[in-house]
């Protein structure tokens, strides 16, 4: 396995790319760990199949480049940079047995026979693919035929790294949440480098130690799930990570005080401090896990008008007015509500100011 950097990296299938919005991906630096569980979080076009293809060789970047364990492979075809790639559909031999796709990837390395059926039958029992293993790929599922994708991905043990892109897309959301754990028992025991690309974040969240999230072709956040959740680096990790995502509020600083909605609220001194030289477009972000809903007016809250309740089983979301702007506050299902006329209350730790969309730290 294989610790994989990114140095100076960037990519624009133009051949004069000339501003930023010309390129897939934007200059990025970074280290991913040997055996990590990485996941490629971010919306449809934001560069996510362009980075993992760069990778494995199949896209060669523009500008930079790709080193394993320290050695530049930039240059290095795929088949020489040891990877497996497990793509969004499936990619198997159509006209072959089950057993027979799952060990092409052995035979071509010229593995010993025995072994080659020892690591098939292992795979394709964590893959509960061993009924099938006689039948020819054609007559399958679309499901069947991706988990034979899977297995051809994980059958080779000495591969730098397995890289994933969006492989459950095709799968019935029933087994989704099987394989998914699967995966990550697989990334256990063989303590694998694995990359996997998803636009779903419970995928990405529940899959991965560390996840990328990216935008416009830029990685804004790398941190675990609990770093995203808890301080969100950018806006965007705010809004796209959570659900619903973090409240993102309109704000002008004066003083130690946030202008929000027409009010104000005071701030921590920490923040101020770290504000003070902010520039730009302010925003003050605060997860709705975090909003304090009160009844009675306490030190620093603020008056807030309920618009709306929406009861989703464990938990409710309340809908809410702070002078003209919207607020989504999260509670445990059996909290009260108050009344129409209520309060918020803002906690410090959870209170953060965004300056063109960078936290400000
Ligand atoms: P994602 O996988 O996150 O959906 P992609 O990496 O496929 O994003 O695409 C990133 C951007 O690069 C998109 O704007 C897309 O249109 C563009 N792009 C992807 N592949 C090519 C290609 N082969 N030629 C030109 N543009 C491409
Ligand atoms: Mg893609």
């Amino acid at each position: 396995m294989a610790r994989i950097t990114l140095e100076n990296l960037a990519h624009s299938y133009m051949d004069h790319p000339k501003g930023a919005e010309d390129y897939a991906l934007r200059t990025m630096n970074h280290v991913w760990e040997d055996g990590g569980a990485y996941a490629l979080l971010g919306p449809s076009g934001c560069g996510k199949t362009t980075l993992l293809n760069i990778i494995s060789g199949l896209v060669t970047p523009s500008e930079g480049k790709v080193l394993f364990d320290g050695n530049d492979v930039t240059a290095l075809e795929p088949q020489e940079r040891n990877i497996a790639q497990v793509f969004q559909f499936p990619v198997i031999y159509d006209t072959m047995t089950v057993a027979d796709n799952l060990a092409f990837p052995l035979r071509n390395r010229h593995i010993d026979e025995a072994a080659v059926q020892k690591r098939v039958a292992e795979i394709a029992d964590l893959l509960e693919l061993t009924p099938d293993l006689k039948k020819r790929a054609r007559g399958l599922t679309a499901d069947a035929k991706q988990k034979i994708s899977l297995g051809r991905g994980l059958v080779r043990s000495d591969v730098a790294a397995i890289l994933f892109d969006e492989p459950l897309t095709v799968i019935d959301p029933q087994i989704k949440f099987q394989l998914r754990r699967k995966l990550r028992e697989i990334h256990e025991e063989f303590a694998l480098t694995l990359v996997y690309v998803t636009h779903d974040q419970n995928e990405a969240l529940t899959l991965a130690d560390k996840v990328a999230v990216m935008v416009e072709g830029q990685v804004v956040q790398l941190g675990t799930p609990q770093e995203l959740f808890e301080n969100p680096a950018h806006t965007f990790v705010g809004y796209f990570i959570g659900s619903p995502g973090m409240n993102l509020l309109d704000c002008h600083l004066h003083g130690g005080v946030a202008q929000v909605g027409g009010m104000s609220l005071p701030l921590a001194h920490d923040t101020v401090r770290a504000a003070r030289d902010a520039t730009g477009q302010l925003k003050l972000g605060i997860r709705p896990e975090f909003v304090q809903l009160l009844d009675q007016p306490e030190d620093g809250s603020l008056p807030a008008k309920i618009t709306a309740v929406e009861d989703l089983g464990n938990y409710k979301i309340v809908r809410a007015t702070l002078g003209d702007e919207a607020l989504a506050i999260k509670l445990p299902e059996e909290q009260p509500v108050p009344s129409e006329q209520a309060y918020v209350g803002f906690p410090a730790r959870w209170t953060k100011i965004y300056a063109d969309d960078r936290l400000v730290a």
